[in-house]
């Protein structure tokens, strides 16, 4: 999978032109394509990529089904649109909105219950890379939020490894890193659900991945695709980084 995630970026008139660029080039993915837009955009955007093999990602959802919670979309609402997919956990919503452990838990019991797969993100901050506590935190990000999930639910589950050290800072984590890191959340995976299921999840890389490093990136037998922020906000870049997932 090659899911894009264009954060607070691009008025609604501007993800229009994006979305219909990405219709017009998108023809015969070999992977999933994903673009994970703002709330705003997604219904219409759903109308415009609709025939195509690009499929639509929320970038968060409520923590709460429905009822008084002034501004926060609930994950029905998200569903409703014809967004398949929710993107939860990500760092800049753990860092700046105090995610929780236990809101995520929330978020991603409500995004299946409504039918939304979870692209769910992980990764350690700069200062526990440093401190060689990154696998330390991505089990404890694992097994606070997600680990709680059956086998079954399992199944609507993407994991992305997003280094934070990386988002955004032109600091992409060598192949060596990332596939370190991929093959040990995979073994994690298959201590709690077996080796199958492990097998058969889908494991992104996020962070500073561009249309110039992703083969690089996605020839680790473990890294299955990317989450990528900066380079989806340009069709060419994201279409390049699709050929290199093929
Ligand atoms: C992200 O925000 O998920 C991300 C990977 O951002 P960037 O590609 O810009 O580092």
């Amino acid at each position: 999978m090659v899911a894009g995630n264009w954060k607070m970026n691009k008025t609604l008139q501007e993800g229009v032109a994006l979305a219909t660029e990405l219709k017009q080039s998108v023809k015969n993915p070999k992977c999933a394509v994903v673009i994970g837009t703002p709330f705003i955009h997604l219904a219409t955007v759903a109308e415009i990529i609709k025939g195509t093999p690009i499929c639509l990602a929320a970038e968060n959802c409520a923590d709460k089904a429905s009822g008084a919670y002034t501004g926060e979309v609930s994950a029905a609402m998200v569903a409703s649109t014809g967004a398949q997919y929710c993107i939860l956990g990500h760092s800049e919503r753990r860092a700046y909105y105090h995610e929780t452990y236990d809101i995520l838990r929330e978020k991603v019991l409500l995004a299946l219950e409504n039918g939304l797969k979870p692209i769910f993100c992980i990764g350690e901050v700069k200062e526990e890379r440093e401190a060689g506590k990154q696998n330390e935190v991505v089990k404890a990000q694992l097994e606070g939020s997600v680990f709680n999930l059956s086998a079954e639910q399992w199944a609507d589950i993407t994991l992305a490894y997003e280094p934070v050290w990386a988002i955004g800072t032109g600091l992409t984590a060598t192949p060596e890193q990332a596939q370190e890191m991929h093959a040990y959340i995979r073994s994690l995976i298959a201590e709690k659900y077996g080796e199958q299921i492990a097998n058969d999840t889908t494991i992104l890389y996020g962070g500073s991945c561009n249309a110039k490093n992703a083969a690089e990136l996605f020839a680790n037998p473990d890294v299955d695709g990317g989450l990528i922020g900066g380079a989806s906000l340009k069709a060419p870049d994201f279409c390049t980084i699709i050929e290199a997932r093929g």
